[in-house]
């Protein structure tokens, strides 16, 4: 089948809501998610709606006292039942046509950007993002569908071998590999979970869904569309629970062939451990896709435009409250333009506008969670004492009870110290002063993580060195280090920051397949 290729594939476009039509649509959407709030979704199980007795709740971290919707907590029992469930329609799933699978997984695409506006709206009430934001996350959920679509009608069928053995027929063709779980983070609660998920159905895998405590909602909203769209009701099992009650069980169950996973380092680490052990019963070897945790750093040359670069910075930084794996938490500023660079960055910071993220006039949301913000308290008094907090801070105003923390700067930070070192998932950035460019570049390394990272700098030999040198699955040169998009930007990270998926990119789907090698003597 070879119908589309890769170089068909446009990204989405983004919304303009300086446009008065769109931001109508927008203030529309939210008035109408508003009015859905606090409804109870169904965990479903091959397609059986199912309610248990323990409910999982998900708030507004702009107005926590809203709650935006209730689920159910799957039980052990359930969990098992999920994945059984995708074992036994596996067999009849991995042989439906390729192009059927891929029909769906475009009418996703469709039906998301039908919905745009509501779905925009759900990331602002349930995960905390400004519009823009919201927006970029919906457009990237898009991009994920129909970039896999097109790349599994590239990969589908069978493909004559590279060498062809005289009197053979030799020939590759890509499999299915089995049951997936799927487990996406909170920060990117459609675009992560949408395109784990579509990567794992549009290679014929059948899937259990478990989307994060903090936003389920827009997962229960995911998996409606999925049903929408098409896909049989036993292709896919959507059970939220506790990462902790049947995360484990999920990653272990005998039956399970696959693991993708999005989100911390430890969680990461734990399901790898779990996944490599052999259970009674298992017959593979199970593969485990793991992306995880950041600590990403933009170096700035002093050969440099400084305002590029602290606005680079900036937006790295605080976007969506340094919440992104990409974010830039770590600012390694040559000596020469030091102290310019923080002159720059403090009023900047301190001119960003901060409040509910259903209100467009602000450039930040709150954090996730009431324990998010515990826990980037914590980083803020410790990185106050490793280095001088030349801003924000857990004590500045911060508007109504959500979970707000201002941009915080934190100057003169030494590489061992925890703050350099400790992803905060939070709007705290650390800037270390380095010699020169060279040491830059070694401070920017001397890290456990390599996920992002960025060079502002003019001197093209600097450039040079940091394409070779700087230790990242993801590089930037006089950019932010954030905003990856499908097809441009394949993403994953190098060390700790995971296996190196390069989501959206031509290598990704094969991490769901596995090859046949077929050899046919002729005459
Ligand atoms: P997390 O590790 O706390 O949770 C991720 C998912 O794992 C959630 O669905 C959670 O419920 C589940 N989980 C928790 N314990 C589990 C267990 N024992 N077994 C199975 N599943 C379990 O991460 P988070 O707070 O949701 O997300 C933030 C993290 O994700 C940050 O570290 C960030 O850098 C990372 N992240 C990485 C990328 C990337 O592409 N590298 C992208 C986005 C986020």
């Amino acid at each position: 089948m070879q119908t589309q290729t890769q170089a068909e594939f446009r990204n989405e476009p983004l919304t303009d809501f300086s446009l008065p039509a769109n931001r109508k649509a927008m203030e529309q959407a939210l008035a109408k998610v508003r009015a859905a709030f606090g409804k109870e979704y169904d965990l479903i199980i091959a397609g059986e709606r199912v309610r248990t007795a323990e409910k999982l709740k998900s708030v507004n971290p702009s107005k926590p006292s809203e709650i935006v919707g209730i689920h159910q907590k799957a039980t052990p029992e359930l969990a098992t039942r999920a994945v059984e469930s995708a074992y036994a329609y596996f067999r009849e799933w991995s042989t439906t046509k390729p192009e059927d699978r891929v029909a769906k997984v475009r009418r996703v695409a469709q039906l998301i950007r039908e919905r745009k506006f509501e779905m925009d709206a759900w990331l602002v009430y349930e995960a905390g993002k400004t519009w823009p934001e919201a927006d970029a996350d919906v457009s990237e959920a898009i991009d994920f569908c129909e970039y896999y679509a097109r790349d599994m009608a590239r990969l589908a069928g069978a493909r004559p071998a590279e060498v062809q053995m005289p009197g053979e027929r030799d020939e590759i063709r890509y499999l299915p590999l089995g049951v997936g779980v799927i487990i996406p983070p909170w920060n990117f609660p459609l675009a992560i979970l949408v395109g784990m998920t579509t990567a794992a159905l549009v290679t014929g895998n059948t899937v259990v869904i478990k989307p994060s405590s903090e936003t389920p909602t827009i997962g229960a909203q995911f998996a409606e569309l999925l049903l929408e769209a098409g896909f049989p009701d036993k292709s896919f099992n959507f059970v939220p629970g506790s990462g902790a009650a049947i995360g484990d069980l999920l990653v272990q169950h005998p039956k399970t062939r696959f693991v993708a996973f999005t989100g911390s380092r430890d969680v990461g680490l734990r399901i790898n451990e779990l996944a490599a052990k052999h259970q009674p019963g298992q017959l593979w070897i199970k593969r485990v896709i793991a992306e995880m945790g950041g600590k990403d750093a933009i170096v700035v040359d002093g050969e440099v435009d400084l305002d590029k670069a602290v606005d680079g910075v900036l937006a790295s930084a605080f976007g969506y409250q340094g919440q992104k794996c990409s974010a830039c938490s770590r600012a390694i500023v040559d000596a020469r333009v030091y102290d310019s660079f923080l002159e720059k960055l403090k009023p900047k910071a301190e001119a960003l506008t901060m409040g509910a993220s259903d209100d467009p006039a602000n450039f930040m949301g709150p954090v996730i969670s009431d324990s998010a913000r515990k826990s980037i308290t914590n980083y803020i008094e410790v990185g106050s004492k490793e280095g001088r907090r030349i801003t924000g801070g857990a004590g500045a105003a911060s508007p109504g009870d959500g979970y707000f923390i201002p941009p915080t700067i934190i100057a003169d930070v030494d590489s061992k110290a925890r703050i350099f070192q400790e992803e905060i998932f939070g709007p705290v950035l650390a800037v270390t002063k380095a010699k020169n460019f060279e040491h830059a570049l070694e401070l920017a390394n001397d890290s456990q993580y390599g996920l992002t990272g960025a060079v502002f700098s003019n001197n093209p030999e600097h450039i040079r060195q940091a394409r070779d040198q700087f230790f990242v699955g993801n590089l930037y040169l006089n950019r932010k280090c954030t905003g990856a998009m499908v097809g441009a930007h394949p993403f994953g990270g190098f060390n700790l920051s995971g296996t190196d998926s390069k989501a959206g990119g031509p290598d990704y789907l094969l991490l769901f397949l596995q090859a046949k090698s077929i050899a046919e003597r002729v005459g």
